[in-house]
C-alpha cells in the first residue's frame, strides 16, 4: 500500500527524531520543509521526511540506525524496510519487490 502523503501522516513519522536526519540536515531543509507545508503535501514532489511517503533524501547518507520500524506509519502501511531516507522504496514506482531499487546500491550487496 501506498503511503498516503498526508500531514497527518507526517506528524506520525519518526524521522525527525532519527540518528541518521543529522544536524546539518534538519537545519539544512527546514525552511524548504516550512514551505511546503504551506501547500497540499499530495502536490509536493520531494520532501525531506517521511522518506517511504516521498524518495530517499537528498541530504542523509549515512545510516546512523532507523526508527522505521517504530513508526505507527510503517505498520499502518504494511512496509517491510527501513532506511527510505537513503533508498527510495515506498512510492509505486519503486516497490521494492526483490529487493532495493537501484542494483548498484551498496545495500543491495548486503
Ligand atoms: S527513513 Fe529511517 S533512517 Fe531514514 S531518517 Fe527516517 S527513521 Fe531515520
Ligand atoms: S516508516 Fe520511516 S520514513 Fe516512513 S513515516 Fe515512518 S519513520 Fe518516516
Amino acid at each position: 500500500m501506498l503511503v498516503a502523503k498526508t500531514k497527518d501522516n507526517l506528524k506520525k513519522c519518526k524521522c525527525m527524531s532519527c540518528p541518521s536526519y543529522t544536524l546539518g540536515c534538519k537545519i539544512k531543509n527546514m525552511p524548504e520543509n516550512m514551505f511546503k507545508l504551506l501547500d497540499d503535501l499530495d502536490n509536493v514532489e520531494h520532501y525531506e521526511s517521511m522518506f517511504c511517503a516521498f524518495e530517499k533524501s537528498h541530504c542523509i547518507d549515512e545510516d546512523r540506525g532507523c526508527l522505521c520500524e517504530t513508526c505507527p506509519i510503517h505498520a499502518e502501511y504494511d512496509l517491510h524496510r527501513e532506511d527510505y531516507c537513503m533508498k527510495t522504496g515506498g512510492t509505486l514506482a519503486h516497490k521494492c519487490l526483490m529487493g532495493f531499487d537501484d542494483a548498484d546500491d551498496d545495500l543491495t550487496k548486503q
